[in-house]
């Protein structure tokens, strides 16, 4: 689960991470009242930070200083309702719902600052860089020597020397060194105990009173930890997320849109990729990935079927299940069942594999549904570029 900048720096603050304080806001008379506050406070410049969930905020115009109270309110009128265009954002950009109002900081240099999960190693990894800042991406593709990295052993967890080492490596001395070193554990341990994925801090900054603070946080939560942490899976927003995609997880299918034309649904994630190479293979685009899970019942395939097909991309529809403990007759059945319900007027084709695959055909060429059937993963395939040729 990705979360806002503002809401990665509470978790970070809540932790002993160094960052600014700042007031997030939906509508420009509430910006206007951040800013005032932090302006009572000492504050004597401003940024206005669009909150979207995606980087490159800064490069995109998602990100601007004010010096004055008049400029918030010029700054948050023209960024709230924009859309963002960033290149993690689609073509058309993130409409930008809510600003983050927050203390401008005297920079003295950028640093980049990550940890997540190295799946090679079963180990996190803590990668930092002097090279911080909105480039990072690029500094990773061209000189990835400029990146340090660290590895943590689960098992005896962060050791107070690979802190050190980091600080080391981004060139410190003295205080800052020592902050550095308070930083990194920190940052680990907000990282281990919310059960992150990814926690980044870009850029890390120092300041021209010899602080070091985190000026952006960018932090995921693992899904299959939440159920641990009620407070932290309230800080989803769903505005952020593909609407298909949210109404999916509600019925707890896995569910991701893509650009193609060809709808699938499958059950398991290896054989759902494994479709997605056929179906592109075959000369079709997949319109999305959808895992139904182990157990495809009547309720799950035709929330499938109504998900994909709310997808106005999708010319035809590919089935194709595995029947391993599922049965395929019961599957047939399922989506005979989701198909009467379900008004489909365009191609269906349905490749049923394994426990009483036979018996599954015969029960979806006896529905009176205009389905086609295949056994073979390359006859469906086929079927498919036939269908979307017709
Ligand atoms: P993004 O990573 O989405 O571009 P950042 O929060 O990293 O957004 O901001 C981009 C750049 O804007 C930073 O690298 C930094 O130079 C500048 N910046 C961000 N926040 C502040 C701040 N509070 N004070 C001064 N400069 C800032
Ligand atoms: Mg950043």
């Amino acid at each position: 689960m990705k979360v806002h900048e503002y809401q990665a720096k509470e978790v970070l603050t809540q932790f002993g991470v160094a960052t600014q304080g700042g007031y997030v806001a939906t509508t420009v008379e509430d910006a206007v009242a951040g800013a005032k506050k932090l302006q009572a406070n000492g504050a004597s410049l401003f940024v206005v930070k669009a909150q979207i969930h995606a980087g490159g905020r800064g490069k995109g115009g998602g990100v601007k200083l004010a010096r004055s109270i008049e400029e918030v309110r010029e700054r948050s009128e023209a960024m709230l309702g924009m859309m963002l265009k960033t290149h993690q954002t689609g073509p058309e950009g993130q409409k930008v719902k809510k600003i983050l109002i927050t203390d401008g900081v005297d920079i003295v240099k950028e640093y980049y600052l990550g940890i997540t999960l190295d799946r090679s190693r079963n180990m996190n990894v803590i990668m930092a860089s002097t090279e911080g800042g909105v480039e990072i991406e690029k500094v990773a593709e061209e000189t990835p020597e400029l990146i340090h990295k660290v590895w943590i052993d689960p098992t005896i967890g962060i050791q107070g020397y690979q802190a050190r080492q980091i600080a080391f490596a981004l060139g410190f001395q003295g205080d800052l060194f020592k902050q550095c070193v308070g930083f990194v554990l920190k940052l680990y341990k907000a990282y281990e105990e919310t059960d992150c994925s990814l926690a980044e801090i870009n850029p890390l900054v120092t300041t021209k009173d010899g602080k070091l603070m985190a000026l952006d946080g960018k932090i995921n939560f693992d899904d299959n930890a939440l159920f641990r942490h009620k407070d932290l899976a309230e800080m989803r927003d769903t505005d952020e997320e593909d609407p298909l995609e949210v109404e999916a997880s509600e019925f707890h299918l896995n569910y991701i849109k893509l650009d193609g034309n060809v709808g699938c649904m499958v059950n398991g994630a290896g054989l759902a990729m494994g479709t997605m190479d056929i179906i592109k293979i075959a000369g079709g685009e997949p319109a999305n990935f959808l895992d139904v899970g182990g157990s495809a019942n009547p309720q799950t395939v035709e929330a499938g079927f109504r998900i994909i097909l709310k997808d106005p991309n999708v010319k035809a529809i590919l089935i194709n299940v595995f029947g391993g403990i599922v049965r395929c007759d019961r599957v047939a059945l399922g989506v005979v069942e989701a198909a009467k319900n379900v008004n489909i007027n365009i191609p269906l084709i349905v490749r049923l594999q394994g426990t009483n695959a036979e018996e599954g055909q015969e029960i979806l060429k006896n529905s009176g549904l205009k389905i086609e059937t295949a056994i073979l993963l390359k006859e469906a395939a086929e079927k498919v570029t036939h269908a979307l040729a017709a």
